[in-house]
């Protein structure tokens, strides 16, 4: 046990943020950089090592918590990266970006702020990689054996890597200019900076994983024949394919969706552009839906000078506490500020888009730019989501984002027709307790059979798919498997 008195003698304190002021002038992340490592150790303390860590269930990856937190107590830093590394291969990623299930089901949470899980996470690999710790692991004999894995996402980079490192020749390909998935595309460089991404692909790299970018199965290589040169494939192409607003006024310019939105502005920290093509500079933003894509779009438009930012939510204002729906130890809905909320902006709940009203057309254009939102609110009336007459009003909005959630994987190029797929009921791809498709030796994981979910849970599917792969190869795996597919744990 780290600290037997530690909850009882030191108070919750979490990472500090940089001034509003400082932060909306740059991209880098939010936190002032260095403040955890002093207090973290004292952090860490605050673990009460239970008998039952319910912590572990609240983690999809089933994170070893308590034991991480003992060495993070004792300044252990090469033993608790050992342990954290045991459950999840990238916790840089989840250090910063996870919401922290593990924390809602904290036992200390019970009665008192629970233990600051994922800044003692963040803390340690970011330790491990300062102090060079982190080694490529290449594996000690190859199996002979090939596998394509569809996608760079978490759960396509999770999965690669654990059958590189038992073995097995992998390559991903993924049809972006860039590795990560939507934690390079979609994910703002204010969350987590790129160079995290960077770090940890060269050291896939040097463990024998190849990448190939650029390259779109379904589409510039056809997916029947990528499986004729593969023992195995993974699909770990996640759940793009966004809902949309099909309401008058859709089709004016200025309404995007927010991953038309985001991914620009990740192009601009490449480098690629000097200002994003679709920029909020003086405008009057309006992002609908009130979920993490549109906290992200709310930062985003902050940053790029917008004259207001407001976000739009159908449902009521969650409550601050939990509700006897969500009871400890499960995940809750509560009313949540992000830092990109710290920053700014408007939030407004049970409302409903009636309606764009846009501008004339210009000469030679064919619809015009979007001018003014229309809403109204709406409340539950026996269960169901109703329209309050007389609420009508109209906001001002140059530029819209869309950001209500997925529908599920890519149809549009043939990945899932060409191998033949089902789907399950709600159109993700359909897969058994071992993650495979009904196509032999295809398998999935991630969003693409999740449905939109967290990185924490395509992590912990891309190394319960490599299991699969792996048995199916080798007729037997000494690779871990967090999960199944059915797994919920207690997350929301
Ligand atoms: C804007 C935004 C912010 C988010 N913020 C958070 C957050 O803060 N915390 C959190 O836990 N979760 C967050 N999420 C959710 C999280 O990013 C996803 O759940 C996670 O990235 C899913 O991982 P994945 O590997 O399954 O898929 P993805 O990350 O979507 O990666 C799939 C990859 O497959 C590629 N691909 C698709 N089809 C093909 C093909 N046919 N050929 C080759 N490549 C293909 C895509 O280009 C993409 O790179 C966010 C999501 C969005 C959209
Ligand atoms: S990955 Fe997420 S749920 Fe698991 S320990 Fe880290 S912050 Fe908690």
């Amino acid at each position: 046990m780290a600290d037997p008195k530690g909850f009882l003698t030191t108070d919750r304190e979490v990472a500090r943020t940089r001034p509003v002021a400082e932060r909306v002038k740059d991209w880098n992340e939010v936190y002032v950089p260095g403040s955890l490592l002093p207090i973290i150790s004292k952090q860490a303390g605050r673990c009460m090592d239970c008998g039952i860590p319910f912590c572990h269930n609240g983690c999809p990856l089933g994170n070893l918590i308590p034991e991480w937190n003992d060495y993070a107590y004792r300044e252990d830093w090469r033993e608790a990266s050992e342990r954290l590394h045991a459950t999840n291969n990238f916790p840089e990623f989840t250090g910063r970006l996870c919401p922290a299930p593990c924390e809602a089901a904290c036992v200390l949470g019970i009665n008192q702020p629970a233990v600051t899980i994922k800044n003692v996470e963040v803390t340690i690999i970011d330790k491990a990689w300062e102090t060079g710790d982190v080694t490529p692991q290449p594996p000690e004999r190859l199996s002979g054996k090939t596998v394509a894995v569809i996608g760079s996402g978490p759960a396509g980079l999770a999965a690669a890597q654990q059958l590189t490192r038992a073995g097995h020749t992998v390559a991903v390909y993924e049809r972006a200019d860039r590795l990560g998935g939507l934690l390079r595309y979609g994910i703002p460089e204010f969350k987590m900076e790129k160079r995290h991404i960077n770090r940890r692909i060269e050291q896939m790299r040097a463990e024998g994983t190849k990448f190939r970018t650029g390259v779109e199965i379904g589409r510039d290589i056809d997916a029947a024949k990528l499986r004729k040169r593969y023992d195995a494939v993974v699909i770990a192409a996640g759940a793009t394919t966004a809902r949309d607003l099909p309401v008058p006024g859709r089709e004016l310019k200025g309404v995007h969706q927010a991953m038309e939105y985001l991914p620009l502005a990740n192009k601009v920290q490449e480098g690629d552009y000097v200002t994003s093509p679709i920029s909020a500079e003086g405008k009057h933003v309006v992002v609908i839906g009130g979920g993490d894509t549109g906290a992200d779009c709310v930062g985003t438009a902050h940053r790029q000078g917008a004259a207001s930012v407001t976000q739009l939510e159908i449902m009521p204002r969650p409550g601050e506490e939990r509700s006897p729906a969500h009871p400890w130890p499960t995940f809750p809905m509560l009313y949540k500020v992000t830092s990109a909320h710290e920053e700014g902006g408007e939030r407004v709940y049970s409302v409903s888009t009636t309606h764009f009203e846009g501008s004339a057309p210009e000469e030679g254009e064919t619809v015009g730019h979007v001018q003014w939102l229309h809403l109204i609110e709406v409340e539950f009336k026996d269960g169901k989501l109703e329209q309050k007459p007389g609420t009508e009003r109209k906001i001002p909005a140059q530029l819209v984002t869309l950001a209500m959630g997925f529908t599920g994987t890519d149809q549009e190029n043939g990945l899932v027709r060409q191998f033949g797929l089902e789907l399950d009921a709600r159109g993700n791809i359909a897969r058994d307790a071992d993650f495979a498709t009904n196509v032999d030796g295809v398998f999935v994981a991630g969003d693409a059979g999740r449905g939109q979910s967290l990185i924490v849970w395509a992590i912990a599917e891309g190394r319960s798919a490599a299991r699969g792969v792996d048995r199916y190869l080798a007729g037997t795996s000494a690779l871990p498997a967090p999960i199944r597919p059915t797994d919920r744990a207690l997350t929301a």
